[in-house]
């Protein structure tokens, strides 16, 4: 199988954090991106891609669907070979109807799409953005794993629509995604798992989550210390560059993770300081597990949460990224410094 990058190709959720920056590569590809957003005419939301197309050789065609309505993907699939949907509701705090805000979307959104691809008979690859929360649920689950270690042959079996409902919902949409790929057998899905994203957005936006995290760091938010957790990180660049190898390298297929650097809370305020000494009210200590269980709620953090992630280690396997998409992972430090500079330079953060 050969993927003709002179074809359209489809891009959901176009106006996204992590979609901005694959469809900005693709352009400077010289690639034609037809990019879904949920209100084409809400243009500021997609501006800066129009703005990127003009600069670039590819072509960008905004084009309006919502995950929850069949059918809106159909046109847009037609004449496509490769499609990468990216949309889905990735909200951490404010839930207050899981299944009307995160799991009905993901699951709906992934069968609308997957769907379209079905009906469309020039489509050869399905990229997909899963998680790496599709992988495992809390810290507290590398302890059922053979090695100590995350690999892509694990599935998240402890969250629920009351416990992680966002990481539930990635598990329940990605696995739907493997029942209607498995399916057919014109078209192979890879499925891109990131760990927490961070690096430089393409827009000025504040609503996205990995955006907002990085603003709660330099705004004071966590002054008075974080709970010991740890987690994943990786960078957006590096994200946009997997969906493009797995979309383009025919024999790329299965799911990868993408962690660039085992990382905690306290991890990042520690590269915010050392990249921009002395500048910002950053979070210095962590906080034990006694005082996470009263604070944690500030943070949005259930005593389950507490009590399977705080202080609890984990170890994911990149290498499948590493060899089968050829990734370079971009320096931890230098993503979050990029990050804070970008957020500075659009005045999002008193700099
Ligand atoms: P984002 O900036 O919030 O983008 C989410 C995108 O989904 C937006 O374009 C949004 O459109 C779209 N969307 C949400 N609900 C929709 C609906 N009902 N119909 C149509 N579009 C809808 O977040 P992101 O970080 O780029 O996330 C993109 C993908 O990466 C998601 O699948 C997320 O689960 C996954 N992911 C993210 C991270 C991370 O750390 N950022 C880590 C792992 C996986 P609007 O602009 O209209 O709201």
């Amino acid at each position: 199988m050969t993927i003709d990058t002179s074809k359209p190709i489809l891009v959901t959720g176009a106006s996204g954090y992590i979609a901005s920056w694959i469809i900005k590569k693709l352009l400077e590809k010289g690639c034609t991106v037809r990019g879904t957003v949920r209100d084409k005419s809400n243009k500021d939301r997609y501006q800066h891609l129009v703005d990127i197309a003009g600069q670039a050789s590819g072509t960008f065609e905004p084009i309006q669907a919502d995950l929850m309505n069949a059918g809106d993907f159909d046109e847009a699939a037609q004449g496509c070979e490769v499609i990468m949907h990216t949309a889905s509701p990735f909200i951490r705090s404010g839930i207050k109807d899981a299944e009307k805000q995160l799991i009905a979307p993901a699951l709906q959104g992934t069968r609308n799409v997957l769907e379209a691809a079905n009906k469309a008979e020039s489509v050869k690859k399905v990229v997909l953005t899963s998680s790496v929360v599709a992988i495992y649920g809390d810290a507290a689950d590398l302890k059922q794993t053979k090695n100590g270690v995350f690999t892509e042959e694990y599935w998240n079996e402890t969250s629920s629509p009351g416990h992680q409902p966002y990481a539930y919902s990635k598990t329940v949409a990605e696995k739907e995604a493997w029942k209607i790929a498995e399916a057919q057998d014109r078209w192979k899905l890879a499925v891109i798992n990131p760990s927490f994203v961070l690096g430089p957005s393409l827009t000025n936006r504040r609503d996205s989550t990995s955006i907002a995290t990085m603003l709660d760091f330099l705004n004071g938010t966590f002054k008075q210390g974080v709970p010991k957790v740890d987690f994943g990180v990786v960078d957006v660049r590096n994200i946009a560059d997997a969906h493009i190898e797995a979309a383009f390298r025919a024999q790329a297929e299965g799911r990868h993770i993408m962690v660039g650097a085992h990382s905690s809370l306290k991890g990042i305020a520690q590269k915010i300081e050392e990249a921009f000494p002395k500048k910002y009210k950053l979070p210095k200590s962590t906080i034990n597990k006694l005082m996470s269980y009263l604070v944690g709620p500030m943070f949005g953090l259930s005593w389950k949460y507490v009590s399977r992630n705080v202080g609890k280690p984990l170890k994911f396997d990149n290498s499948k990224s590493l060899n089968n998409l050829g990734i370079e992972y971009i320096p931890f430090k230098q993503t979050v410094q990029e990050h804070v500079a970008q957020l500075e330079n659009d005045g999002l953060v008193k700099s």
